[in-house]
């Protein structure tokens, strides 16, 4: 149909919207599984488990390397990191040169906007038009995505 379309193969910790979690298993996804999946369903990226994990994270975050460069090597689609929220821009910096195309960022997000409209109800208790504290939630995601693009250096690179 022409639709592009990201998959997600692997163990990417926590929990994406009303999907379950997965929990007990190797947390990487196998590169050679990843080539056969991509051939097989046609995607057209590869949303990939190395270390990440959906939502808050409960401990220190690790993308493992290794792992993202082995299925860069084996898959020829652009890959993704998801879960990226509170993972260290060191990292993902890292994660950027060994082969990831496209960083998901949705927890800390979603975090800016509700600080952002709940700072402005509490400025303004008697306001009941909810454009107000939404333009404040979203000048905290503008925000926030200046400053991971710069420190992703993914400024000025949109075509
Ligand atoms: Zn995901």
């Amino acid at each position: 149909m022409g639709v592009p379309v990201e998959a997600e193969l692997g163990k990417v910790g926590g929990k994406e919207d009303d999907g379950p979690a997965v929990e007990g298993e190797s947390p990487y996804t196998d590169p050679a599984e990843a080539k056969e999946f991509v051939e097989r369903t046609g995607c057209t990226s590869l949303a990939i488990g190395v270390g990440t994990s959906h939502g808050v994270y409960t401990s220190d975050p690790h993308i493992e390397q290794s792992v993202v460069k082995a299925i860069r090597d084996a898959v020829d689609v652009p890959l993704v990191l998801h879960g990226t929220s509170g993972v260290p821009d060191e990292q993902v910096a890292e994660a950027v040169k060994n082969g990831i195309c496209k960083v998901n960022y949705a927890t800390e997000l979603r975090q800016a906007y509700t600080k952002g409209f709940m700072a402005y109800m509490a400025e303004n208790p008697a306001c009941f038009d909810p454009k107000k504290p939404a333009k404040e939630g979203m000048r905290e995601i503008t925000e926030l995505v200046k400053i991971r693009m710069t420190n992703l250096n993914s400024v000025g690179k949109a075509e």
